[in-house]
């Protein structure tokens, strides 16, 4: 899969992208990911991307040309799955919508600032818009990290067996089971007697009877 992201702060992925599940799939071939600095798309002499909003609305808005000339760009050299815009009134990023992405080849996301884009990119350029919650961040930077983990981790081979993605919670709608590990006891505080037992077969019920709680529990607070 390959993933380019346009961002006017390409820096803010380094450190992300570097460690645990994304670095080992980037390392074992199974995921791309190419950050583009939107200010080298730019034709302003001091590489602006934004200017003043029309209609004496206060704030900057993101330039659709740069915008256009990098996705013009990358479409020249693939053929993208998506062009994805971070927004926070896109449709809500839910593991169904990962599980999808996953199975894509190329896809572009795109991370707005300020006051947010032209609206005409998003008329014109973007074919889905993904919010990661009903909440403002200060840019899209951070919604992309969110969505590239929750896509990449679900590529087949990324993660092993023991950690499959198919036992983690919202997989079939079902929240996973609590998870212990050393010591036995803490502050008088136990591991379950049963965890601990050697009986395979007891504590596969176990763990479902705590993944039918847990979704209970779950879907209680949730409505
Ligand atoms: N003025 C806009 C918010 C702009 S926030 C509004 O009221 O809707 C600046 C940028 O951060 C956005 O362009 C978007 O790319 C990103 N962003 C902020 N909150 C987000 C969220 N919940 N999900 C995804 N992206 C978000």
């Amino acid at each position: 899969m390959n993933i380019d992201i346009i961002s006017v702060f390409p820096e803010m992925f380094t450190s992300f992208f570097s460690y645990s599940i994304i670095k080992r799939a980037q390392q074992f071939g199974k995921v791309k990911i190419d950050i583009h600095n939107l200010r080298d798309y730019s034709l302003d002499k001091h590489k602006k991307t934004d200017d003043y909003a029309y209609g004496g609305i206060s704030g900057l808005v993101m330039n659709i040309e740069p915008i256009d000339r990098c996705i013009s760009s990358l479409k020249n050299e693939k053929k993208y799955d998506e062009i994805i815009y971070m927004s926070p009134d896109g449709k809500l990023l839910t593991q169904s919508l990962a599980n999808e992405l996953s199975t894509k080849e190329n896809i572009i996301i795109l991370c707005g600032h300020y006051k947010g884009i032209d609206e005409r990119v998003r008329e014109h350029l973007v074919t889905r818009e993904i919010s990661i919650g009903e909440y403002v961040v200060s840019g899209g930077e951070i919604p992309a990290c969110i969505l590239v983990d929750s896509i990449v981790r679900l590529i087949p081979g990324v993660l092993s067996d023991a950690t499959s993605a198919l036992e983690d919670s919202f997989q079939n709608n079902l929240i996973a089971p609590p998870v212990y590990t050393r010591p036995k006891e803490y502050k008088g505080w136990k591991v379950p007697e049963i965890l601990l037992s050697g009986n395979k077969k007891k504590i596969e019920e176990w763990l479902l009877e705590k993944t039918i709680e847990r979704t209970k529990k779950y879907k209680k607070f949730k409505n």
